[in-house]
């Protein structure tokens, strides 16, 4: 076995797979982080069944099954031509269609796409449904654009996706930057290019037109059953506890809306440029008026009620609470965040978003004992839900909210037993990122091995 630096990392049956993949993908940091964290905690499931070491799996796990980049050219409100950079990461197909959602945002490249869809891809394995892993999007920043402006990207980014994707090949859904109304114009023109009602080739969809209950609140409520798990285990819960919740968009709002539902005190909430405090508890009906109606800032929330203030500089995590939601974006909360979060006395973080912790930050709330649901489980209810919406689709049904929910609940109570029995299994009670990461590979693995080498 060739060993290189990255055994320093904490790899040693995987030193050579994270090599090729430092080497190869070198201008892709997210990506290689994502992939480092995964491969250092599958170390002591490749110990004891060397056969994931055959059949180069792990090679295969972590190369896209396909990659696709496309131009999107759309017309702006002034009659000016724009040119964006559309995505789509077609990333392991082997448990079902490619899922994932579709992120608009000047951000966006491939490496945050392809991490994204690798995580995908584990996070789809552990809610048990027969979903594969993609992600896709675009470096379109739909801040400031008008509602026409948004209908013509998405029905041009469309344009070029329709080619891609499908029922049983590959169903997106939304992410940052794109919510029900974007699905819409996304749906619409895929329907009108095809001339087919194709209802599973897209999930959060509006209700009139095949969506879910359920789905708009899935990946936030489904967060804080997973943190309610986790905090049950140890004779907690979220009544009486300060909650600090990252971010003000979908996943946020809901996270908070269920947090405050269960007892909990959400004390703060943030966008990208900064935050509010308010200690007797975050309004989510001014928040939502804000942010949902009028795409306004979180600033506002302090100018219109006297309990509360921004701050502008710093970060949310400097709030002392008991329970920290990072539901913003990747990389947002790091070592020196952590630790402050310790000092201030949190016992449980729940990532609503993808990989918002750093490797620092997920270190100190490990070695501290900190209850930290990672987001391959702990936000894997929204992924979820669009697999129950696509179940609804393909029986032309469609549920109950209160039935819809149960179904959730019990998803993340499974995900949240999976990888709890799976870390306390592989020698590491309590560590979920572990856990998650174990449990999500051994079934792909197996299930690529089962289909032979394709
Ligand atoms: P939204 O676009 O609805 O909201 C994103 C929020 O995060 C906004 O408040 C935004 O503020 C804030 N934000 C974005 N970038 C930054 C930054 N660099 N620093 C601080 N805040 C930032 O997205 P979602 O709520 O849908 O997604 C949030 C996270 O959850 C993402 O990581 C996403 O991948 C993950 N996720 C989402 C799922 C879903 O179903 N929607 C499913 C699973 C995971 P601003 O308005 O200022 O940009």
């Amino acid at each position: 076995m060739t060993t290189t630096g990255a055994e320093g990392n904490g790899l040693r049956l995987t030193a050579k797979v994270f090599a090729d993949i430092e080497q190869r993908d070198r201008h892709e940091p997210e990506f290689r982080q994502a992939v480092h964290e995964v491969l250092e905690s599958l170390e002591p499931a490749l110990e004891r069944h060397g056969e994931y070491l055959d059949g180069r799996v792990l090679e295969r796990l972590c190369e896209p099954e396909r990659q696709i980049i496309f131009r999107v050219p759309w017309t702006d409100d002034k009659g000016d031509i724009q040119v964006n950079r559309g995505f789509r990461v077609e990333f392991n197909s082997a448990l079902g269609p490619y899922k994932g959602g579709l992120r608009f945002h000047p951000s966006v490249n491939l490496g945050i796409v392809k991490f994204l869809g690798f995580e995908q891809t584990l996070k789809n394995a552990l809610t048990g449904l027969p979903i594969g892993g993609g992600k896709g999007g675009s470096d379109f920043d739909p801040k400031g654009r008008s509602d026409a402006e948004i209908m013509r990207f998405c029905q041009s980014f469309m344009t070029e996706l329709h080619r891609h994707i499908g029922e049983y090949t590959d169903v997106p859904a939304g992410d940052i930057g794109v919510g029900r109304r974007e699905i819409g114009y996304l749906f619409g023109q895929y329907k009108r290019i095809t001339n087919r009602y194709e209802s599973g080739v897209i999930t959060g969809k509006g209700l009139n037109w095949g969506g879910s209950q359920v789905r708009v609140e899935a990946t936030g409520y489904g967060t804080v059953y997973f943190v309610d798990e986790m905090l049950r285990v140890r004779g907690e819960g979220f009544g009486g506890k300060r909650v600090v919740i990252s971010g003000s968009g979908n996943v946020a709002v809901y996270a908070a809306q269920k947090a405050a539902e269960l007892g909990g005190t959400v004390v703060a909430m943030s966008d990208s440029a900064g935050y509010v405090v308010d200690e007797s508890g975050i309004d989510l009906d001014l928040v939502r008026e804000i942010k949902e109606t009028r795409a306004g800032r979180i600033k506002e929330y302090a100018d219109r009620t006297t309990r509360a203030h921004y701050v502008a500089d710093g970060t949310i995590w400097d709030v002392a609470c008991d329970i920290a939601l990072p539901c913003a974006t990747q990389n947002e909360l790091d070592g020196r965040s952590a630790a402050t979060l310790l000092r201030n006395g949190v016992i449980a973080v729940g990532e609503g978003a993808n990989m918002p912790a750093t490797p620092d930050a997920v270190k100190v709330f490990l070695d501290s004992g900190v209850a930290f649901g990672p987001g391959k489980a702990a936000n894997a209810g929204g992924v979820a839900t669009s697999g129950l919406e696509m179940q609804q689709n393909a029986s032309r049904d469609s549920w109950h909210f209160d039935y819809t929910d149960k179904r959730l609940a019990e998803i993340m109570a499974d995900i949240h037993a999976m990888c709890r029995e799976t870390a306390a299994a592989y020698g590491a009670p309590g560590n979920y990122v572990l856990g998650a990461n174990i449990a999500g590979f051994i079934k792909v693995a197996d299930t690529m091995r089962d289909l032979g080498v394709i």
